[in-house]
């Protein structure tokens, strides 16, 4: 088995950023996809100067042309669908008020928007690069959910985020169950409240502790599950 590569979408900042930098601590050669190609080449450059190998790539999610171009990508046997929005936070004029959170107030386009970056961005990102991991046997799709996507529970709140992650979830088992024989095992995790823009100074986890489940998930032994939903490495609830 030569090397193993890897991509990570939306790897210019967060919890991206951090996989990148430890799939490549741990031998991965690892693509690293921004939707702006300057962040994600300086972002590539930062983690060369330590030692890591890791090359840039441009990728915007949300477009078909985008993600369909990674088909021609060459070997790809690892996919962390990484790149996500809040789209009700309040830098979004739309969403800004007293209830700028509630299902009552936030506008239904936001919860559009939630779904094309969130949902449809790693529905196109399998779509591309699946096919490549099935003929080759061999494939790992890490899905970065959100215990706020969570339906055991569901409160009210952050509607398009919610949703947009809950059916980020059922793509996890869909796929999950239509490539199990081909080697290929997919899951989602949530990687806990942490430090990055989106999740706030207040969080809990530094980046480094968050991504833990992350890179588990993208290097599990064959044996290793599929089509589960994971936090710190145990399963929880859907
Ligand atoms: P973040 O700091 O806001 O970073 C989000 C990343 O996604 C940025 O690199 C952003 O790129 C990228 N992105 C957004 N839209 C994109 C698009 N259309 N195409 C490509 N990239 C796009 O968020 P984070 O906290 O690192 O979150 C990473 C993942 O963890 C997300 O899936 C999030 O839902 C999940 N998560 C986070 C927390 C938390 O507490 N932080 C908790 C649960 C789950 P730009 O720089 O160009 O905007």
């Amino acid at each position: 088995m030569g090397m193993r590569v890897a991509l990570v979408s939306g790897a210019n900042r967060g919890l991206g950023f951090e996989t990148v930098r430890q799939l490549a601590r741990s031998g991965y050669r690892v693509i690293l996809a921004a939707r702006d190609l300057d962040k994600a080449e300086s972002a590539a450059e930062t983690l060369r100067g330590e030692q890591l190998d890791v090359v840039s790539l441009q990728l915007d999610v949300t477009s078909t042309e985008s993600c369909a171009r990674l088909a021609e990508l060459g070997t790809v046997d690892v996919l962390v669908n990484n790149a996500a929005i809040m789209a009700e936070s309040d830098e979004n004029p739309l969403a800004v008020g007293v209830l700028s959170r509630s299902a009552l107030d936030v506008a239904p386009g936001l919860v559009r928007d939630a779904f094309e970056t969130n949902t449809l961005g790693a529905y196109r990102l399998v779509q591309a690069l699946a096919p490549g991991m099935r003929n080759r046997g061999y494939g790992r799709i890490v899905n970065v959910s959100s215990g706020l996507g969570q339906l055991n529970g569901m409160l009210g709140g952050y509607p398009a985020y919610r949703v947009s992650k809950a059916a980020l979830n059922a793509l996890t088992r869909i796929f999950a169950a239509e490539l199990r024989d081909a080697g290929v095992l997919v899951n989602s995790v949530c990687p806990g409240w942490a430090k990055t823009d989106m999740g706030g100074p207040q969080a809990q986890l530094e980046p480094a502790e968050a991504v833990a489940t992350i890179v588990w998930a993208a290097t599990l032994p064959d044996d290793g599950p599929t089509g589960g939903f994971f936090r710190s490495e145990q399963s929880i609830p859907w």
